[in-house]
């Protein structure tokens, strides 16, 4: 039944792992989502909102208290100079990228991303009847190679999609990694779409460094990220995009037939939410920059080779010092044999080989559920051992 161009798109490895985790209790580090709540203000700003009769369509581009916030948070963190009506707000971060690749391309033109990718970037470009050019972060530190990236651009290169800090291999491009892919897209003439939706967690004193930021991208840019991971409400689903006026009328064009609308009594609460004190973000990177060194520290004595992560919400490690060749064959048995669930790399590469032997496990956990599952994970030692 399924059109052609979806069917190798058509199951998501976490909602596999996470009915796997269900039903043999074990602990879900697969699919990255925090175990506790958002600010408080947040969640009583939007119960309020709700009881306050806010429950109708807002505006197609979104309130103007939030599309504000937004301008202000980009002035804030990064100085940068954004109109608050070039601020376009979405079903999360994942419609505004479908829509801007929507907008943006068709059958004949590239894509270029990187590889492993967050697994709808490959489905939506397949929607658009485009073609994906994806570039390989290979561990130890997932950095890319110039020459490889040089090749996978062409004169059909419509966009460039860099999500930064990076799901699942937890690197952070550096300024020099930026302007490499910024110079590229403008040699193209391509348009870059930025994914920064981990753009609060970034760890050991790194910065995040959006493209838009860079000497003369701010022209080609659309600059994406959502409520999702910054305040731990990943099920509420609004996001945001932002860029050269003429971009962001594109992405607003498809945008309203995908869903027109969405989250109205969430919109206010996040524009509070987004003027936090700067402690809140602070507090958010040193405490998931504690949770990863625990995990990391725990999956290392259990025997992985475990890869630095400098952002995000994921660790990734290798199996093989486990015995094992294929992560995917790992994930599927460690529920059962240990009690813990994590999903193999290969699933978010369009050439499998690529993450074959790698495995991706969330911190974004309380420690309790963390210490726990690494308790777990020790018996692996005495198992390879026996
Ligand atoms: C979680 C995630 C998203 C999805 O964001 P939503 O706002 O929930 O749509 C997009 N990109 C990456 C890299 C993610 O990890």
């Amino acid at each position: 039944m399924l059109v052609e161009r979806m069917r190798a798109h058509t199951s998501t490895i976490f909602a596999e792992m996470s009915a796997l985790a269900l039903r043999t209790g074990a602990i879900n580090l697969g699919q990255g989502f925090p175990d506790t709540d958002g600010p408080p203000s947040l969640l009583s700003d939007a119960a309020a909102n709700i009881h306050g009769g806010l429950n109708q369509y807002p505006p197609g581009v979104g309130v103007p208290e939030l599309r504000s916030a937004v301008a202000e948070h980009q002035r804030r963190f990064y100085g940068l100079d954004v109109d608050p009506d070039t601020v376009l707000i979405t079903t999360g971060a994942t419609e505004a990228i479908a829509a801007a690749v929507l907008a943006l391309c068709g059958p004949g033109d590239e894509v270029v991303t990187f590889q492993p990718y967050y697994d709808s970037y490959a489905a939506t470009i397949a929607l658009a009847g485009a073609e994906l050019r994806a570039v390989a972060l290979r561990p130890p530190s997932f950095g890319f190679d110039p020459d490889e990236l040089r090749a996978a651009f062409s004169s059909r290169t419509r966009l460039v999609l860099v999500n930064t800090p990076h799901n699942p291999t937890g690197t952070v491009f550096d300024r020099e990694q930026l302007t490499l892919i910024g110079e590229l897209a403008a040699e193209h003439d391509a348009v870059v779409v930025t994914d920064e939706v981990y753009e609060h967690m970034v760890y050991d004193g790194r910065a995040h460094v959006p493209m838009a930021t860079l000497p003369g991208l701010a022209d080609r840019t659309l600059t994406i990220s959502s409520v999702g991971k910054t305040f731990s409400v990943t099920g509420w689903k609004v996001g945001w995009v932002n860029g050269p006026a003429e971009l962001v009328h594109a992405v607003r064009a498809v945008k309203q037939f995908l869903t027109y609308v969405s989250g109205a009594p969430f919109q206010p609460a996040i524009a509070a939410a987004l003027a936090l004190p700067d402690s809140f973000y602070t507090g958010l990177a040193t405490d998931l920059q504690r949770k990863r060194d625990l995990l990391s520290d725990g999956l290392r004595e259990a025997g992985f080779t475990v890869f630095d992560t400098a952002g995000t919400y994921f660790v990734v490690t290798d199996v093989t010092a486990l015995g094992f060749t294929d992560g995917a064959e790992f994930c599927w048995t460690l529920p059962e044999r240990i009690g813990v669930a994590a999903v193999p790399v290969s699933v978010f590469c369009a050439d499998p080989d690529l993450g074959r032997s790698l495995v991706r496990f969330a911190f974004c956990k309380r420690d309790e559920v963390l210490e726990e599952a690494v308790s777990r994970l020790a018996a692996l030692r005495t198992e390879v051992r026996a």
